[in-house]
């Protein structure tokens, strides 16, 4: 067996990362758990994530689990056990048990704050290894390795490199090899966190408010570590509107009270309750599927690979799959005997064979839901009303398990 047990181990790479997203620490972490040694270069000084919280569901958690920070995780996280969605006046439209799913697939969702999950996969690295302030521009493939290009003159060899620079990426059409165009789904998402309160929504649900094309919706997402110990509760708010309408941190809670007017009484507690300052706005984009997602030394990762629309809460989730997928895969063909430039040849190819299908799906499935929910086309959006006020939770259950078990870990 030449798998590799130390960073001195004649087996180990040199792995590069640029970005230090959840996508990039994830494969950071995957990486040096299998020994190999890794550096993350992170364009930013300091790690502010945007964006209040995520749901972790059950194949991300899964991966996380895998990597040794699945109890930290969940210590950290929302325990939701219930789905309701309801109209926008407040009459349920279905309501149903979580439970079945958890089950079944062996494991619950976890709805994080993005900080919490941030810092765990952070430390988890361990800061030795991140290089902050550096922006990486270019990178050069060779037989022997790779070498990236630093804005500040820099460069580093490597043997591999993982690029996971988010939706963004710059370094994404020169793999691809044509410029890759962000594409607007349609709509407006405002996101923050709130002290948890059951006159805004029940401890352990999942509530979403639809009508109008709109949503609200309130997601228990546990303390997330904050000080006070407090629970707390993910909301957001989604409103189809041009692209490019004034983002005013002052204005969104006139705007809010303006979209929601007529809407259930905790959709305006919530709206009266929130701290504009702690709110993200978001002009939802994703980019087109991929035919590959990787070169000769080079792997793509996470939202740089596959930006999608939040609409399946599936984003960080494939990220976290893709970092799994491509270590193991590193680590299989090393164990197989293969000699580190073939290894990674071999993986790499797995990579693409494995990853590619499942993520152009998903992002598709997300475009397609964002389109349902956000009224792209309003008897759809309608019929789609109507479903759910005869759902009894098994349809929607079904297709979150298809997502689930459609992941490398089941
Ligand atoms: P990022 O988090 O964007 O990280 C990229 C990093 O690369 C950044 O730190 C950036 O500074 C750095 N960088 C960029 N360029 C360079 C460079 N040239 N050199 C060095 N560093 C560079 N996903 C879920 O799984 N569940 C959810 O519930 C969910 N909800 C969402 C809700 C909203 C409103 C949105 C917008 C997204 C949601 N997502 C969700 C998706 C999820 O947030 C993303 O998929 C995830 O953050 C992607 O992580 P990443 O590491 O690939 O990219």
């Amino acid at each position: 067996m030449s798998r590799p047990t130390s960073p001195t181990s004649p087996t180990a790479l040199d792995v590069l990362v640029i970005g230090a997203g959840m996508g990039g620490l994830s494969a950071a972490l995957a990486f040096q758990r299998q020994g190999h040694r890794v550096t993350v270069i992170e364009r930013v000084e300091a790690i502010r994530p945007v964006g209040a919280a995520i749901s972790l569901w059950p194949n991300g958690v899964k991966v996380m689990h895998r990597l040794g920070l699945g109890e930290t995780i969940e210590h950290l996280s929302g325990n939701m056990t219930r789905m309701r969605y309801l109209t926008h006046t407040g009459e349920p439209l279905t309501d149903f048990s979580l439970a079945p799913l958890f089950d079944e697939v062996g494991q619950r969702a976890c709805p994080i704050a993005r900080a919490a999950l941030q810092q765990t996969l952070f430390d988890a690295v361990g800061a030795e290894h991140i290089q902050l302030g550096r922006r990486c521009l270019d990178y050069a493939q060779d037989d022997e390795g790779v070498t990236a290009h630093f804005e500040d003159g820099g460069r580093q060899r490597a043997d591999l490199l993982v690029i996971a620079d988010g939706t963004h990426s710059r370094l994404r059409s020169k793999l691809v090899g044509h410029p890759v165009e962000r594409q607007y789904v349609g709509y407006v998402n405002w996101n923050v966190r709130v002290s948890a309160d059951e006159a805004l929504a029940p401890a352990a649900s999942w509530d979403q408010y639809v009508g109008d094309a709109k949503r609200v919706s309130l997601m228990p997402m546990g303390t997330g570590g904050n000080a006070a110990g407090t629970q707390e509760y993910y909301c957001f708010f989604d409103v189809p509107l041009p692209v490019g309408t004034p983002n005013d941190a002052s204005r969104y809670r006139a705007e809010l009270r303006e979209h929601f007017a007529g809407w259930a009484a905790p959709v305006h507690a919530l709206i009266e309750r929130f701290d504009p300052d702690r709110m993200a706005r978001v002009e939802i984009h994703d980019i087109p599927p991929l035919d590959s997602l990787t070169a000769p030394r080079v792997a793509l990762l996470g939202d740089a690979a596959h930006g999608m629309a939040p609409d399946l809460g599936q984003g960080g989730c494939q990220a976290m799959e893709d970092a799994w997928v491509l270590a193991r895969a590193v680590q299989d063909a090393l164990e197989d005997g293969a000699a580190p430039a073939a290894a990674i040849a071999t993986a790499l190819d797995h990579y693409d064979a494995a990853r590619v299908d499942r993520v152009g799906d998903i992002v598709s499935r997300a475009r397609k839901r964002a389109a349902m929910i956000h009224g792209r086309d309003p008897v759809q959006t309608h019929a789609w009303y109507d479903e759910l006020a005869h759902e009894d939770g098994d349809e929607i259950l079904a297709g979150l398990r298809k997502t689930i078990v459609g992941g490398p870990l089941g």
